[in-house]
C-alpha cells in the first residue's frame, strides 16, 4: 500500500487548534499543490458531531475561499477533529493561519441559512447543526490557533 503522510504524524504530540502544512506536491507541469490540516479539536480527546461537522464543511467551503485564493478543496477529516485543505501554490503558513481565523470568525457569526442546504445541492441536507458549527468555530478562536510543526512518529 502507498505511504500516507498523515499516518506518520505523531497525533499525541500536537496541540489543537492549529494549522499544519502536511505536504507539497508538484504536478508534472511544475505547479505546486499544498495540503494543510486545519485541526479544531485535540486528536483522541474530542470529536465534532457529524451534523456540526457537515455544517462546518458547508460554511468553510465558502468562507475560506473568501480569505485565501486558489483553494482546491476543504473536506472533513474522517476522525472528525478538523478539516483537510488543498490549495494551489505554496501560500505562507502565517497567511493560511490568518485566513483560517477569518473564516472561523465568519462561521461563528453566521446567522443566515446554511448555503447549499437542499435536496438538490447536498447529499444529506437534513443532517446539519448550525449552532454546533458556530460553537466549534468560536471555541477554536477562543483557544487561539497556531502553526503546528510536523512531529513524526519515531519508528
Ligand atoms: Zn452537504
Amino acid at each position: 500500500m502507498a505511504n500516507v503522510e498523515s499516518f506518520d504524524l505523531d497525533h499525541t504530540r500536537v496541540t489543537a487548534p492549529y494549522i499544519r502544512l502536511a505536504g507539497v506536491k508538484t504536478t508534472p507541469r511544475g505547479d505546486s499543490i499544498s495540503k494543510y490540516d486545519l485541526r479544531l479539536l485535540q486528536p483522541n480527546q474530542a470529536e465534532i458531531e457529524p451534523a456540526a461537522l457537515h455544517t462546518l464543511e458547508h460554511l468553510l467551503a465558502g468562507y475560506l475561499r473568501d480569505h485565501l485564493s486558489d483553494v482546491v478543496d476543504v473536506s472533513p477529516m474522517g476522525c472528525r477533529t478538523g478539516m483537510y485543505m488543498a490549495v494551489i501554490g505554496e501560500p505562507d503558513e502565517q497567511g493560511v493561519l490568518r485566513a483560517f481565523e477569518a473564516a472561523l470568525r465568519d462561521t461563528a457569526a453566521h446567522d443566515r441559512p446554511i448555503p447549499g442546504v437542499s435536496e438538490l445541492e447536498c447529499g444529506n441536507y437534513r443532517n446539519h447543526d448550525l449552532q454546533g458549527a458556530r460553537q466549534h468555530a468560536a471555541d477554536a478562536l477562543a483557544q487561539g490557533l497556531k502553526v503546528q510543526q510536523t512531529v513524526l512518529i519515531e519508528r
